[in-house]
């Protein structure tokens, strides 16, 4: 048996008492075993896999990671849900986050990265009660109506998943795939579940909090412990670059699908998560993805979500595992090796370069950038135009498509979806619930009407 020993490596006499003068001792690790939980998409589960290419997209993307058919390209993927604690109930009404970035919803509450932290703060706790409150969820939802399609399948039955393995994810944001001839086609990703969808109703949803907080953690580890090993179809929507201008709507605008009919997938590949991490938190409590993580043949677009996230997910990073976060060995590149100049920082723990100069351009052999040769890691973009603030201003389209997903549910799915509504809008003040309610009349009037019908009984009175 190996010998144990203390972090700095000396060996340790007896490990069942503490060496103290008195009674209290050093417990100085243990008092520092907790990192910043994540402000967002805190409580998650994740695992290793890869990718396997299964349908030549070549036309479309240069990416090296598409470019045969049969390649297989390793990957850890982690999902989450978004509002709560780190021990909150995996079985919560919440998007589930996939770090793609994106979640089991194609589209988003917002349209702007402002209001991020507005509506975060919504999905968390009271300032003064440190409770959840519907005031502050319904009001803010009430006042940023482009929120509508995106509160629609929340409360729809896909609103609580029953595990990740039986949820599709989606991109979510227009991505840009640059082929070889340096080419753009816009694009959607899309992963399909093999397992089928599978949800949780309301009372089922709420009994599992309680029973089982961990449901969605505990089903995706044991699945791939017992090799039931879940996969998803990889499919891509992509629309030519001078699409862009003419659509029907504004493409990057993440509050709005792409319908299949203008733009139908095309089969890409297959994910497969087929193996355990080995330790929860050097594998998946420190993994830090982030959408600017991008390899040439993927580029992000001018969607606005988009560019926010470019900044913000690295800077949680740096602002919970450290400016050194790529160093970790879970976020370590894999297949390339790392020749930068950037120095220095907490826990630099790579052995920074050791003599070679920390300066570019050098005369002492450093490492060279490829460029400036255009188009080898991005495609140039013309722009014009005045810099200013510009709302997308809100339109019939944006309660449309809440309108055709009601549509679309089964009989049964549309009386489940009234009904989480009306349970949830029933929890805010009277003059939110009224301006809520509004936005479900533009939307469909005989679908507001149910829901008003739901909400009377809940509240006991006219709404
Ligand atoms: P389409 O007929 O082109 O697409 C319908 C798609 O909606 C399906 O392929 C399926 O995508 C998804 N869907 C089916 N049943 C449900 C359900 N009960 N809850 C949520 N999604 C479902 O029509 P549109 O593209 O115009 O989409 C109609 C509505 O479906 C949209 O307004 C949007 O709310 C929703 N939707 C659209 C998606 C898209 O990319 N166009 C993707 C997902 C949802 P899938 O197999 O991916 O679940």
């Amino acid at each position: 048996m190996p010998v144990l020993t203390t972090s700095n490596g000396n060996p340790v006499d007896y490990n069942q008492t503490s060496q103290t003068a008195g009674v209290n001792g050093p417990l100085a690790h243990f008092d520092r075993e907790r990192i910043p939980e994540r402000v967002v998409h805190a409580k998650g589960a994740g695992a290793h896999g890869y990718l396997e290419v299964t349908h030549d997209i070549s036309k479309y993307t240069k990416a090296k990671l598409f470019n045969k058919v049969g390649k297989r390209t390793p990957l850890l993927i982690r999902f989450s849900t978004v509002g709560g604690e780190k021990g909150s109930a995996d079985t919560e009404r919440d998007p589930r986050n996939w770090d793609l970035v994106g979640n089991n919803t194609p589209v988003f509450f917002l349209r702007d990265p402002i209001k991020f932290p507005d509506f975060i703060h919504t999905q968390k706790k009271n300032p003064q009660t440190n409770l959840k409150d519907p005031d502050m969820t319904w009001d803010f939802l009430s006042l940023v109506p482009e929120s509508l399609h995106q509160v629609s399948i929340l409360f729809s039955d896909r609103g609580t998943p029953d595990g990740f393995r039986g949820m599709n994810g989606y991109g979510s944001h227009t991505f840009k795939l640059v082929n070889a001839k340096n080419e753009i086609h816009y694009c959607k990703f899309h992963f399909k579940t093999d397992q089928g969808i599978k949800n949780l109703t309301r009372p089922q949803a709420s009994e599992l909090a309680g029973k089982d907080p961990d449901h969605a953690t505990r089903d995706l580890f044991n699945a791939i412990a017992k090799k039931d090993y879940p996969s998803w179809t990889l499919h891509i929507q992509v629309m030519p670059e001078a699409d862009a201008q003419k659509y029907r709507w504004n493409i990057f605008d993440v509050t709005k699908v792409w319908p299949h009919g203008d733009y139908p997938l095309i089969p890409v590949g297959r994910m497969v998560l087929n193996r355990n991490p080995s330790n929860y938190f050097a594998e998946i409590e420190q993994a830090a993805f982030s959408p600017s993580h991008l390899v040439p043949g993927i580029e992000a677009s001018v969607d606005r979500m988009l560019q926010g996230r470019l900044f913000s997910y690295p800077d949680t990073h740096r602002h919970r595992l450290g400016p050194n976060y790529t160093q970790i060995p879970v976020n370590r590149p894999q297949n390339t090796h790392v020749n930068t100049y950037q120095r220095d920082g907490l826990m630099c723990v790579n052995g920074n370069f050791g003599s070679a100069p920390n300066y570019e351009p050098n005369s002492f052999g450093g490492p060279t950038a490829v460029g400036p040769a255009v188009g080898i890691t991005f495609t140039p973009m013309e722009l014009n135009g005045t810099v200013g603030r510009f709302p997308i201003a809100l339109s019939d389209a944006d309660f449309k498509q809440p309108a055709k997903l009601y549509a679309i549910q089964s009989k049964e799915g549309q009386e489940r979806m009234v009904g989480n509504l009306a349970a949830a809008i029933s929890g805010a003040k009277p003059h939110i619930r009224r301006r809520e309610m509004a936005h479900f009349k533009r939307s469909d009037k005989q679908w507001a009407s149910r829901i008003e019908k739901e909400l009377a009984k809940a509240v006991g009175s006219k709404i």
